[in-house]
This record gives structure tokens, sequence and C-alpha cells, in this order.
């Protein structure tokens, strides 16, 4: 599985990184720990922020990309 930073749609850094909710396996636990994504938990809730943004710390519930 790639997961690629995404643009923030806030402060426009690139270090948007996906939020993952449920079940991490070992792999997911070491990206997690660099930063690479967010674990949310293992509740899963209609609603919930799919991205988090490393750089101003807001979490997003949909990744709106502007069009170049
Ligand atoms: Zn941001």
């Amino acid at each position: 599985m790639e997961l690629k930073a995404q643009k923030c749609p806030l402060c426009g850094v690139q270090e948007m990184i996906p939020v993952i909710y449920g079940y991490a396996p070992f792999d997911l636990l070491l990206r997690a720990e660099k930063g690479e994504v967010f674990l949310g938990g293992t509740s899963i809730e209609e609603g919930q922020p799919q991205w988090k943004c490393n750089n101003c710390g807001r979490f997003f519930v949909d990744l709106e990309v502007p069009k170049k």
C-alpha cells in the first residue's frame, strides 16, 4: 500500500497524512511512528476524519485537492 503525503487545503503544506481506523498491522504501526500515517483508533464511525495535517494539526473528513 502506497501512502503519500498530500497537500493541506488549509496551510498548503504537503504534510497531510491518512488517518487509519481499525486494526493496524505492524508495518502501519512503524509508519505511524515515522509520522507517515495517523492511527485514529479501532472504533469506526461515520464522518470520521480521513486526513490529518502534520503542519497545522487539523483533521479533514474529505481531502479537497484543488485542480491545477
Ligand atoms: Zn495544514
